[in-house]
């Protein structure tokens, strides 16, 4: 079986629930925390219909290649879906976290995007949900919960944003 997504060369699905999984065990037995980050491109859609699906493709490999060279060798970044990643942080806070998904989504923010035919493409942005155990989340499914909601409060709030689930719920 294959651990990497052949487009980006990321970890896949797969091989990021495995990990998860383990990683989750560990946090909980040894009171350490874990932080996951579930990452969306926005309008990336309008993106596919702008600009044709092969430029859509190389804007993905250029972002998996930005968040894999803006994180650890110790985090695991993997495609999650289509056009979505996930980043696990084992060891890491919250805060320590959120520094980590600003930067990323700064990075993208800022870069200069090109097609499969090295058009230069508009600009490009994320938005971030992030989750922290044991601190907001308490099981593997409930960290993949947590970050996908604040993902989705980032989305309504109006994208291009780091959102964490724990704030989320103090102002829901
Ligand atoms: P939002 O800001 O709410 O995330 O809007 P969006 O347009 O990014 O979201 P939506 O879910 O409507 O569309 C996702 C798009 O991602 C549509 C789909 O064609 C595109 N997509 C998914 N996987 C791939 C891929 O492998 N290659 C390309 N080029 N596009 C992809
Ligand atoms: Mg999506
Ligand atoms: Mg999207």
């Amino acid at each position: 079986l294959s651990n990497s997504d052949e487009m980006t060369g990321l970890a896949n699905y797969r091989y990021f629930n495995e990990m998860l999984q383990k990683e989750v065990e560990r946090a909980l037995r040894y009171n350490r925390p874990l932080s996951l980050m579930m990452i969306d491109i926005d309008d990336f859609k309008a993106c596919n219909d702008t600009y044709g699906h092969l430029a859509g493709d190389s804007v993905l490999k250029q972002i998996a290649s930005l968040i894999k060279t803006t994180t650890r060798e110790s985090d695991l970044v993997a495609r999650y879906g289509g056009e979505e990643f996930t980043v696990i942080l084992p060891e890491t806070s919250e805060e320590e976290a959120r520094v980590v998904a600003e930067r990323i989504r700064d990075a993208v923010a800022k870069s200069r995007f090109t097609s499969d035919t090295n058009r230069l493409i508009g600009p490009v942005t994320l938005t971030i949900g992030l989750s922290t155990l044991p601190h907001t989340a308490k099981s593997k499914r409930d960290l993949v919960r947590t970050a996908d909601f604040a993902l989705y409060q980032g989305k309504s709030a109006g994208k291009n944003r780091v959102v964490v689930f724990s704030e989320t719920k103090r102002t829901a």
